[in-house]
């Protein structure tokens, strides 16, 4: 887990003239897509989840699990070194927010209650990220 390094900056209006306004909802104003209703809760290929803003590989198909929940759900990151965290206090809840570590992109939450073996579970919006299906190259 890291720090936001921010390697990629953008000013906020070229970042919602580059992301549809849902992704930039999500990414750029922490908001969350509603449950069932992404790209990817569902999705069972086999490939790399990378931020839709800046393109860091996150997550992979390898650690992604069901969790029953409608959003896309990892019990790892890909790189500890991409992904930053953060508490979150809105909503009168505590929470650990999931960033993206290059752009600073809001990715979703990350919860205690996940399978074995990191026990962990990244709950992150389909929104925030894309797919690249396919093994790993890198
Ligand atoms: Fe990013």
């Amino acid at each position: 887990m890291s720090e936001i390094r921010k390697k990629v900056e953008k000013t906020d209006e070229e970042w919602r003239e580059e992301l549809t306004p849902e992704q930039y909802q999500i990414t750029r104003k922490k908001g969350t897509e509603p449950p069932f209703t992404g790209e990817f809760w569902n999705n069972h290929d086999e490939g790399v989840y990378r931020c839709v803003c800046c393109g860091a590989p996150l997550f992979s198909s390898e650690t992604k699990y069901d969790s029953g929940t409608g959003w896309p759900s990892f019990w790892a990151p890909l790189d500890e070194n991409n992904i930053a965290t953060e508490e979150d206090r809105s909503l009168f809840m505590r929470r650990t927010e999931v960033h993206c570590a290059v752009c600073g992109a809001h990715q979703g939450h990350l919860f205690g209650d996940g399978p074995k073996p990191t026990g962990k579970r990244y709950c992150i919006n389909s929104a925030s990220l894309r797919f690249d299906p396919g093994r790993r190259q890198d």
